[in-house]
């Protein structure tokens, strides 16, 4: 099963993410951890990053796309896997494409989750991610049992750097300009399916269980 998470920074891909692999055991690849880790780490990659990422920028599509289809290389990829995150721009798309025809492959589904923009900011500035684990929260929405706590691992709980108004403002700008053209891209190559973002978690997730296994 190889599926891309589509979407808006905010629209619930994450925590999606985390109930689709627990579910159908396919690896989890977030460009957007990937950065994070290496900037954690203070990696070349990491320091090349930062700057796109704290203006809420996207990070060069050649940086990106090598980084991505390395990780699809390895061995745990070879019985599907979830992109979340990646591709954000039609040449990611194209060569994400390219990548899986060359390995006799394809895309099966693009789960589009749409959300509109007043709830994205309210969301986003609102959230706050485990450091350990990577779970994600909502002080309104999804708050932990104890304040600054993961329920999961007992972590403590962060907000991201790039989650404040402002850079959350433009990312939604970045993703309306570069990333929406790919809904196009994929409705013309029949895989997208469109979901609604604001109906709640859980149902939301049991329209992509019956979306994968309808
Ligand atoms: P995310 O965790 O997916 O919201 O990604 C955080 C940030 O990492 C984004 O705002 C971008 O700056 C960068 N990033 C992640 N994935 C990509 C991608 N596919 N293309 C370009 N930049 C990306």
């Amino acid at each position: 099963m190889n599926l891309v998470l589509l979407g808006p920074p905010g629209a619930g891909k994450g925590t999606q993410a985390e109930r689709i692999i627990s579910k159908y055991h396919i690896p989890h690849i977030s460009t957007g951890d990937i950065f994070r880790e290496n900037i954690k780490q203070g990696t070349p990659l990491g320091q090349k990053a930062q700057s796109y990422i704290s203006k809420g920028e996207l990070v060069p599509d050649s940086v990106v796309i090598e980084i991505a289809l390395d990780r699809l290389e390895r061995d745990d990829c070879r019985d599907g896997f979830l992109l979340d995150g990646f591709p954000r721009t039609v040449q990611q798309a194209e060569a994400l494409d390219r990548y899986l025809t060359e390995k006799g492959s394809r895309l099966d589904y693009v789960l589009d989750i749409q959300v509109d923009k007043e709830i994205l900011v309210d969301r986003l500035t609102t959230r706050r991610v485990c450091r350990d684990c990577g779970a994600t929260y909502n002080i309104k929405g999804m708050p932990p049992q104890k304040e600054g706590i993961c329920d999961k691992c007992g972590g403590e709980l962060y907000q991201r750097a790039d989650d404040n108004a402002e850079t959350v403002n433009n990312r939604i700008d970045v993703y309306n300009k570069q990333t929406k053209p790919l809904l196009d891209y994929y409705e013309k190559a029949g895989c997208i399916v469109h979901l609604d973002g604001a109906a709640g978690l859980t149902k939301l997730f049991e329209k992509i269980v019956s979306v994968l296994e309808g």
